[in-house]
């Protein structure tokens, strides 16, 4: 039999076997104790996605995310490294693109229009062409009402 921390209800089971709906809170103050499926649902109200989990609540009663496993923690740690790599290296292809603008704008280039043509090119021709027939459109139409 299993007793709730948190009020008098009771249930069958045990520390390796909780009843349905039962789950664990770990407090600083009382340690791992079993919780019954109401008053996890109070505690859980605050964080929704801890329904059901093995939840932790700190001192001051919030409820903080259970730790992770090991493997878990690597695997974070693994994707926050190749993310972080990615970030430096769109810096870097960044700073490239600089350049090459700094080089044309050197030489007289229109940096202005030599960014709106990249953004021309990487649009599907045919799409293109309907936005520009819709601009003229509009363009006429507003030159002949004035
Ligand atoms: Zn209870």
């Amino acid at each position: 039999m299993i007793e709730c921390c948190k009020c008098d209800k009771t249930g069958n089971g045990n520390a390796a076997s909780l009843p349905r709906g039962w789950g664990f809170i770990d407090s600083p103050t009382i340690g791992r104790a079993p919780i019954c499926p109401q008053c996890l649902d109070a505690e859980a109200e605050v964080a929704p996605r801890l329904r059901g989990k093995i939840i932790n609540v700190c001192e001051d009663g919030t409820i903080a995310p259970q730790s992770l496993t090991e493997t878990t923690k690597e695997r974070l740690a693994q994707y926050i490294s190749r993310l972080e790599n990615l970030r430096i290296e769109k810096a870097e292809v960044s700073d490239r693109e600089r350049d090459v603008y700094g080089d044309a704008k050197a030489l007289g280039f229109d940096v202005r229009a030599m960014r709106e043509i990249i953004k021309i090119r990487a649009k599907d021709p045919k799409k293109y062409m309907e936005e520009q027939q819709m601009l003229d459109l509009y363009l006429v139409s507003l030159e002949e009402k004035s």
